[in-house]
């Protein structure tokens, strides 16, 4: 099977950077499966659970932060606010800030954003999401 050059980078390192068999991405329009040689696109992405195949494995990959993919014929490239491997991410500082998050959603107070709060609690739902998704592999 032919493959495909993926790389997921956040303003602070290359999360991921390898040949893949298949990417499935969540894009603002729907589910985006991508295989070489897929035409050119650009999309926004949902803060969500990136889908790697290779090899016959799943990985799953945080998107925690806002992100764009690019998609050309041999490259995918995924440029987000933050992105994690499940290895990497610490799920009681995950566990730490959602629950932070959720008081803060739960009694409102003036100086409390809660634009900004509702952003924490997703970012770190994702996480667990990603953790608990790899773990089922
Ligand atoms: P926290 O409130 O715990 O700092 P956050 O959602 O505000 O979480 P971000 O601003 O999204 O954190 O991310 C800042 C940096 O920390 C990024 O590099 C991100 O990948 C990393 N990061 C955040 N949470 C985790 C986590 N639970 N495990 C591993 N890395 C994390």
């Amino acid at each position: 099977m032919a493959t495909i050059k993926l790389d997921v980078v956040t303003p602070e390192r290359v999360v991921y950077s390898d040949d893949v068999d298949m990417v499935i991405a969540r894009s603002l329009d729907g589910d985006l499966g991508i295989l070489a040689n897929h035409a050119p696109l650009i999309a926004a992405l949902k803060m969500s659970i990136l889908r790697i195949k290779k090899d016959n494995k799943i990985t799953h990959l945080a998107i925690s932060g806002g992100g764009f993919m690019e998609v050309n014929p041999q490259k995918i490239t995924v440029l987000a606010d933050a992105a994690e491997r499940p290895v990497d991410i610490d799920i009681e500082r995950a566990r730490a800030a959602k629950e932070r998050a959720e008081k803060r959603i739960a009694s409102p107070r003036e100086d409390v954003d809660m634009t900004r709060a509702e952003a924490a609690l997703r970012r770190a739902m994702t996480r667990l999401e990603a953790v608990e998704k790899e773990k089922g592999n």
